[in-house]
């Protein structure tokens, strides 16, 4: 038997939203059902809006560490964070555990079997953006009242920075932490590293927050605005809400420094978004991220064939410069998922997945199968009536089966009330296509099987329901440089006047 455990949250986003006891109660339900055991219960109460102190949430993460439960079971997949991002993020997190996320109400990506559920992975992504969605309105208007604190120099939530404590609302300095973020500031001032700073902390025994200082701690503190007594959110400054720890003229000072040594020193993480879905069209090696140094010194990343890099094939693969070659895969993918026939085939699949689930939820169809029986049975006696063939049974069973269709009419709306009402076709689409054009990525993760490159073009293969099979594929030609689009003729076969192409298979 497989074990799980719940989490639950109270979620103000949510339009259809689920007290913390039903969303236990649909929880249970489904781990009965589905030969699930529950072993433990995470829950976190009504939170505003921007407060992310979810301290069950975080409990039940570092719990996953440790414990054997193969999933955490939620009521819907928002549960799990404030946008799709953060879910994607946490997921991601539950997953380095070894336990997976599953929904009661929704069908999830991963399956308790272990196998994958590409409609889930699809489904995902489309429940999670409307909820998104509804919730950007809500949040608006508690950003109007958070905006009003703010004015008033009140303290609006997250985390209190090391230096500060808050009461009331109002947050005040903590001396003898100030002290020493006074301390790591003048230290840093005068050219002392951050990793000296630390050994000298750490030599004292002074700690962060009743835990040892860490690198990071100091690098934030040196960053953080809000010991010079400003304060931005949303574009705005506030000086009215921290009080002052370091000078402008300290703080300033700092500011320049860092910026030199994180020029020189901390390379930004480059972020490949072709990682791992690439291989080299000539040995069929993988294609691996690399970084170098052009001759005039500056940084440059590139995708270089792993067997041409380890000389394991004689492999003779270009090397592609990172920005280019990402350039024309994202582009030659957006348009291709934009294709009016690429939107239908995603959007008809959603729903086709959507209906299957509404119709898998048993219960509602033994109702519904019960129902139709009685529907049946009184049309029968009403045609024998209309015949003329009445009798007083005739009339008693009437009624009785009457009074059961009410009945039954209205457990089905009580259980047509659990499950959540189906997305419409149209609103999939909208998602969609703003989906398309705001976290590309996300879909591209999803949609894209392969992309294989070969010295003259590449080629992107797309996962179902894109493509059925690969005898389906029909190559055609998406990539455009900056001032011509080039044709790929299907009928032909033949590229019209692109030397470097791209064929998407569709
Ligand atoms: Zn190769």
């Amino acid at each position: 038997m497989k074990t799980a455990a719940i989490y639950a949250r109270y979620s103000s986003n949510s339009q259809t939203e689920q007290s913390i006891e039903g969303q236990l109660d649909v929880c249970n339900k489904y781990a009965k059902n589905n030969d699930i055991q529950v072993v433990a219960t995470y829950i976190d109460r009504a939170m505003t809006g921007t407060n992310d102190n979810r301290p069950d949430f975080q409990q039940m993460l570092k719990d996953s560490e440790k414990s054997s439960w193969d999933a955490v079971l939620v009521y819907a997949l928002d549960r799990f964070g404030r946008n799709s991002i953060e879910v994607a993020i946490n997921k991601q997190k539950l997953k380095k555990t070894g336990k997976i996320l599953i929904s009661a109400t929704q069908r999830t990506s991963d399956n308790l079997d272990g196998t994958k559920n590409l409609d889930g992975i699809l489904l995902e992504n489309v429940y999670i953006g409307i909820a998104e969605y509804y919730s950007a309105e809500l949040s608006q208007k508690v950003l109007r009242g958070l905006n009003e604190n703010r004015k008033k120099g009140l303290f609006c939530g997250g985390g209190v920075p090391y230096g500060y404590r808050v009461e009331n609302k109002r947050v005040y300095v903590d001396e003898d932490a100030a002290e020493i973020v006074r301390y790591i500031y003048e230290r840093y001032s005068i050219g002392v590293t951050v990793p000296q700073i630390l050994k000298e902390l750490n030599a004292r025994n002074i700690l962060f927050k009743g835990r040892e200082f860490n690198s990071g701690h100091i690098y934030k503190i040196l960053s953080n605005e809000r010991y010079s007594g400003k304060y931005t959110v949303h574009g705005e400054t506030y000086t009215n809400t921290f009080p002052q720890i370091v000078s402008d003229e300290l703080f300033d000072r700092v500011a320049q420094i860092a910026k030199k040594n994180l020029r020189c020193k901390r390379s930004v993480e480059v972020v490949y978004l072709l990682k791992n879905k690439i291989k080299c069209g000539h040995c069929g090696m993988p294609i691996t991220a690399e970084t170098g140094t052009s001759r005039h010194g500056k940084t440059i990343h590139y995708y270089k064939c792993s067997g041409r890099k380890r000389n394991i094939t004689d492999c003779d693969l270009i090397v592609v410069r990172k920005e280019t070659l990402e350039k024309i895969v994202m582009d030659a993918i957006i348009n291709a998922l934009s294709e009016p026939n690429a939107i239908s085939k995603i959007v008809d699949h959603i729903y086709q997945v959507q209906e299957q689930i509404l119709n898998e939820q048993k219960e509602l169809k033994l109702l519904q199968s019960e129902k139709q029986k009685i529907d049946l049975a009184i049309d029968n006696i009403m045609s024998a009536i209309e015949r003329g063939v009445m009798s007083n049974n005739a009339i008693r069973r009437l009624n009785e089966l009457e009074e059961q269709q009410l009945e039954y009419e209205k457990k089905i709306a009580i259980e047509k009330s659990k499950t959540i009402d189906p997305i419409p076709k149209a609103e999939i689409a909208n998602y969609y296509k703003s989906a398309l054009k705001l976290e590309p990525l996300l879909l591209i993760n999803y949609l894209v099987d392969e992309i294989i490159l070969y010295n003259d073009r590449i080629e992107i293969c797309f996962t179902s329901p894109i493509t059925k099979s690969p005898d389906d594929c029909q190559g055609f030609l998406l990539y455009s440089n900056s001032t011509t689009i080039s044709c790929y003729d299907k009928i032909t076969g033949i590229f019209v006047n692109e030397p470097f192409y791209c064929i998407v298979k569709l």
